[in-house]
Order: C-alpha cells, then structure tokens, then sequence
C-alpha cells in the first residue's frame, strides 16, 4: 500500500514514566491522532504519523529492525541496548536524533544504609543487582573491578533485603524508592533523559521531509517551555541595567512611548523562566507596568 510506505512510524512507551510526555510532546508539535481499537495503534489524523505503543525495552528493537521510523526512549535504553547488541556482535543501526527535556534521572550505584562504601574499589568481589547489565559491565571494567552482576527484570531495590545482592545499580530520580528500601545513593554511573532515536535505513524523501519538520516543531516546543515574553517601560537612562536582568534575552525591541519623555517601552523574549524576583529587581532600577506573557509558539 502507498500510504502505508509514506507514513511515519513512531514508537511511543504504551503506559509508564515517559507515556504521557511523550505524547505531550508530539500534540505540541501540532498532532492530532485517534486511538485504534486495540489501544495499540494511534492513528495520526493531520500528520503521516502514526504511533506504536509498546513496552520501552522493545522501541530499540523496532527501530533496529525497521518496524519504526523514529521511537523515544530512555538513554539508559537505548545505551544498554546499543551495548548488548554489540556484546552480540550486532552492529546498533538506530542512530540518537534529539536529547529531550523530560524522563530525566540517573543510574546510580546504591548500598544499603550502614554498609561500606569509599568508591569503586569496594564493589569488589560483591553481586549487584541490576537491569542494566551492559552498562554496569563496562562500568566495572572501567574501573578495573571484578564484581557478580545479577541480571534481574524489575524490583531490583528489594534485591539486597531478599539476600541476592549486596549492591543494587538502578535508575534514581528523587531517590525516594531507595529510601523506602533502607538504601542509599553512592556512585552515578550516567545521567539519562529522555530522546528520539531514528531508523539507519534511507527512508523515501518524503518521510525525511516530515522527520526534519518534526525535529524543527520539537526544538521550538521545548524552547518555548521556559520562554516568556517581557514587556516593559523604563527610562532610556536605564536600559544597561534592565538588559543586563532579563535572563537568558536577545537583543530586546525598544520602541518609544508617544508623550511619555524618556520613557521607552521595551520588548524581549527571556528563553528561561522569569521569576517574581527579577520582576521585583526591574522595578527597583526603574522598570514599570510590567508584563510578562507565556510564548506559545516559536520557530528558529
Ligand atoms: P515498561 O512497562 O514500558 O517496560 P518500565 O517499568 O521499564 O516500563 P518506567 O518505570 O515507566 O519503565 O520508566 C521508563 C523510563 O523512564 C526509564 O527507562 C527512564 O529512562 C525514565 N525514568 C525517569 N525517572 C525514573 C525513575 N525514577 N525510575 C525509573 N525510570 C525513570
Ligand atoms: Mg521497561
């Protein structure tokens, strides 16, 4: 079927941490989609794309064998399996396109409360248990540490409390799961965040024409997340002192008030959230009636 060749597939995580901002992302990026039947598929009505939703372990696979277009997923995914797939002696063909702003954690060495810890060298010789077993491989060779990796599927912070590990190596964000578990954080091992990654094989050019606008409607997406835009009027006498407090702006517009002296209304775009606290820092170096409105849209 034509169609079917001209569209873009996208592998989305079908019920976790990622689901949600994932799909987040692509309606900011203008899709709209249905949802089949099966829960499965999900149509997209405006845009040649449709999304498979499916277990994340499973995106790097799909998308290494061509199933899929694009997938997002973890780096800690997608690293784990570009190393085991190379243990396998399998070229990774997915290749990284985007790092995104949300799935933000770190996979992290941790120990039981009370237990010894004083860098790599005390991993020597014990089990720890984790999902990773790739990255945790290469982390202890790094290292020059001979340890057991205990290659589990999930519930790895009750490992050490069931007796089959001493160590865990598991994914942390605000560390309340190692809490709960009488554990504590020691060593990050690597920082993951959420990313897009894409099929190696030549895709026809119309695909790879919606697969740059994608990445061009994302960019603006999540530069406009923190963005605000600034209005405000101030002596022209002022104006150093107000650039040098709006965060992270370009050059600002400056436009002249009809009628109102020296007083210049001035215009900018601030790519980082702004705070009461430089609202109230404009103010006290000359700034008044200001505004400040959320950027909806924005294209580089
Ligand atoms: P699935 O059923 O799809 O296999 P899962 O249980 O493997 O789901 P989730 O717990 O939903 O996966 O996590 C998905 C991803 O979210 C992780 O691989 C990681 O990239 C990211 N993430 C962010 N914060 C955390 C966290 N605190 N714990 C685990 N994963 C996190
Ligand atoms: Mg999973």
């Amino acid at each position: 079927m034509m169609d079917k060749a001209s569209r873009l597939k996208v592998a989305l995580q079908k019920s976790g941490r990622l689901t949600d901002n994932s799909l987040d992302l692509l309606v900011r990026c203008g899709l709209k989609y249905s949802r089949g039947k099966d829960q499965l598929l999900c149509y997209g009505e405006n845009m040649p794309l449709d999304l498979l939703l499916v277990r994340d372990d499973d995106i790097p696979d799909l998308v290494q064998q061509d199933v899929c277009d694009l997938g997002i997923v973890g780096l800690n995914v997608i690293e784990e399996k570009r190393l085991a797939f190379q243990a396998r002696g399998i070229a990774p063909l997915f290749e990284q396109l985007q790092v995104l702003d949300f799935g933000k954690c770190r996979l992290s060495i941790a120990v039981p409360d009370g237990a010894k810890y004083d860098g790599p060298a005390s991993l020597r010789g014990k089990r720890i248990a984790t999902t990773y077993p790739n990255i945790l491989a290469r982390y202890l060779r790094e290292n020059d540490v001979t340890a057991e990796i205990v290659t589990l599927s999930g519930a790895v912070e009750i490992a050490p409390r069931l007796g089959r590990a001493d160590f865990i190596c598991d994914l942390v964000s605000t560390g309340s799961t190692l809490l709960a578990n009488h554990l504590r954080e020691a060593e990050m091992i690597m920082e993951s965040r959420a990313a897009i990654i894409s099929t190696p094989v030549a895709v026809s050019a119309e695909k790879q024409a919606w697969i740059q606008r994608l990445r061009m409607r994302i960019d603006g997406v999540q530069q406009v997340k923190e963005s605000k835009y600034i209005m405000l009027h101030a002596p022209r006498a002022k104006l150093a002192d107000i650039r040098k407090l709006l965060p992270g702006s370009e050059a600002p517009t400056i436009v002249p008030l009809d009628g109102a002296g020296d007083k210049v209304a001035v215009h900018a775009v601030c790519r980082e959230n702004v705070f009461w606290e430089t609202l109230e820092s404009l103010k006290g170096v000359g700034a008044s009636s200001i505004l400040v409105l959320p950027v909806e849209k924005m294209l580089a």
